[in-house]
């Protein structure tokens, strides 16, 4: 079944979408050769600051900013994220957060490109990413940032971002920057964010009473910087803020506030006052 929004696959575009999971395969390929290439402090060093660069991209940038408005900048900083993200081999931001701002409309019921309550756990973290049903999607519902001709290109040219993100680091130390900073550092980047889709919405615990199977998960909320707080941010989808304790971590949210206090980014949303009704006794009242 097409997802809402989407249309029929042509020839060209699953073959289109061969290329794409091609791509992917191939920076996966590239973590096997890890054990070949000597391993040292800095090499690690940059494969987690690429997880990190390319997590922020879709986590701050394709979610929070392209999908929700969560915050606002300017349009040099709105493309830095949208080639973030765009590195880490999810498509173009505006593919994203149109397929994302479905599966709010939609959540867990015909139309949502990803859940896993009617695809299953595989459909809402690889399958929709890689399907040629998806490839090509109906992008008027993001008219806002569709109007950036910048953006546009990024969508077009998927993988200039993640081939340069081989090429800087391959120029910086070499095969094993090549490995830990595109292969593993992209792999990991490519897989944090799609757990939110297929996990988000199977495992943990629902402080809110949302009309989705959407969770708060702990270890979600970590690996995703944030991103596992994800039954809060159903229930308050604009909030820059998805962590709505002091000991929920939200890694994004902290690198948000702190581009807000450079300047970088302004106009940041805070959730709206909510109770602990849903789970008495156990998360303490904000406000
Ligand atoms: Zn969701
Ligand atoms: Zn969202």
């Amino acid at each position: 079944m097409l997802a809402a929004g989407a249309t029929q696959p042509t020839l060209r575009g699953r073959l289109v979408n061969l290329g794409s999971t091609g791509v992917v395969v191939g920076v996966h390929g590239v973590c096997l050769l890890a054990p070949f290439v000597a391993c040292s402090r800095r090499v690690l060093a940059l494969g987690a600051i690429s997880y990190l660069l390319q997590t922020l991209g879709v986590t701050a940038g394709y979610h929070r900013y392209f999908s929700h408005h969560a915050f606002k900048t300017s349009r040099f900083f709105q493309f830095v994220l949208g080639w973030l993200g765009c590195a880490a081999m999810q498509n173009g931001p505006l593919w994203w957060a149109s397929g994302h701002r479905r599966h709010h409309r939609f959540s867990d019921r015909p139309g949502d490109p990803h859940s896993p309550v009617i695809g299953g756990f595989w459909h809402a973290h690889l399958g929709w990413v890689l399907s040629g049903e998806n490839d090509h999607p109906d992008l008027g519902n993001v008219r806002d940032f569709s109007v950036f001709r910048e953006l546009r290109l990024l969508d077009r040219f998927k993988w200039v971002p993640t081939a340069m993100t081989g090429v800087v680091c391959a120029l910086a130390f070499g095969a094993p920057g090549f490995v830990w900073g595109l292969g593993i550092g992209t792999t990991l980047a490519f897989h944090a964010p799609l757990f939110v889709n297929s996990a988000g919405h199977i495992w943990g615990a629902r402080r809110f009473e949302t009309k989705d199977g959407s969770r708060n998960n702990a270890w979600l909320g970590a690996l995703v910087l944030g991103e596992g707080w994800h039954n809060n941010h159903h229930h308050d989808p604009s909030s820059a803020k998805h962590g709505f304790t002091w000991w929920e971590v939200d890694v994004t949210y902290y690198a948000i506030w702190l581009l807000s206090k450079l300047g970088v980014v302004w106009e940041v949303r805070q959730p709206r006052a909510w109770s602990n009704a849903a789970s008495p006794g156990k998360v303490p009242r904000l406000n």
